[in-house]
């Protein structure tokens, strides 16, 4: 296993659904303070929504249906991004499900944390890692990488 560092300063990346979008802004705005302490991204509409809501600069991608999802998905396989909030939407889907799963899998295959609702946001948000450094696990996927394919 090898590790890599989180800075005290987290990258958080925010992503939410058209029918979750209030809930989102709702949290955020809740977390003004907090959120201020950390480099947010977001996809395009979530992004635009958030900076009005928490007049704090954000570093916005593509449209999730345009591909900002896998622009955060990259993100995350090159170690650039540290926290995903991610309110997706249950009970509707998208015309991008499968960039959704996309982006929820490489999220699992970094180890990085993810909440997918407002109660675990609140857990996340809340958890005292947040303001400090933390060294992640990276899974190890050598023998993957190396592996010989006949
Ligand atoms: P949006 O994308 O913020 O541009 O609406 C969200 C999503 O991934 O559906």
């Amino acid at each position: 296993m090898t590790t890599r560092t989180f800075s005290v300063r987290k990258h958080i990346a925010l992503v939410a659904h058209d029918n979750k979008k209030k809930e989102l802004i709702e949290w955020a705005y809740y977390n003004k303070t907090t959120l201020a302490k950390h480099r947010l991204y977001a996809t395009g509409t979530t992004g635009s929504m958030l900076e009005e809501a928490l007049d704090q600069s954000i570093t916005k991608f593509l449209s999730g249906p345009l591909g900002g999802d896998q622009q955060i998905g990259a993100k995350i396989a090159e170690g650039k991004l540290d926290v995903l909030i991610f309110f997706w939407d249950p009970m509707e889907s998208q015309p991008h499900d499968p960039d959704v799963k996309a982006l929820l899998r490489v999220a699992a295959t970094w180890n990085i944390p993810v909440a997918c609702n407002r109660a675990t946001a609140d857990f996340l948000l809340t958890s005292p890692l947040m303001h400090d450094k933390y060294e992640v696990l990276l899974p190890d996927y050598s023998s993957y990488t190396t592996r010989k394919v006949k």
